[in-house]
């Protein structure tokens, strides 16, 4: 695979093979952020939630492991980081399911 998209290409495949932590490190060497880290685990007031963002610890938490396979809940939430360390936090769904499902349609097979 070649051109400037490879690399997201090489996202999707790393959380497919379950290499979560390479993939995170990976989106923020390109939008040139700190990683943030991954748990498994619930946050208080989120405990249907599959993903949950939490901006104080810079943690993605994931409501079980097998959601560190899942390229959508990793990309959605890693939106959240992403625009939590641009000072622009907010709940915001839309965006962050748009940035999911972009990134995916363009790279994700
Ligand atoms: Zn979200």
């Amino acid at each position: 695979m070649t051109g400037k998209r490879c690399w997201e290409v090489k996202v999707v495949r790393l959380i497919r093979e379950g290499r979560p932590e390479e993939a995170l490190a990976l989106l923020a060497e390109k939008y040139g952020v700190r990683p943030p880290k991954l748990r498994v685990g619930t946050v208080k007031g989120r405990r249907g939630a599959v993903g949950c963002y939490a901006p104080k610890e810079e943690t993605i938490y994931l409501s079980n492991a097998e959601m560190m396979f899942k390229p959508y809940v990793l990309l959605h939430e890693f939106y959240h980081h992403l625009r939590s360390l641009q000072g622009k936090f907010s709940r915001s769904e839309k965006h962050a399911e748009k940035f999911a499902r972009e990134f995916l349609e363009f790279h994700g097979s």
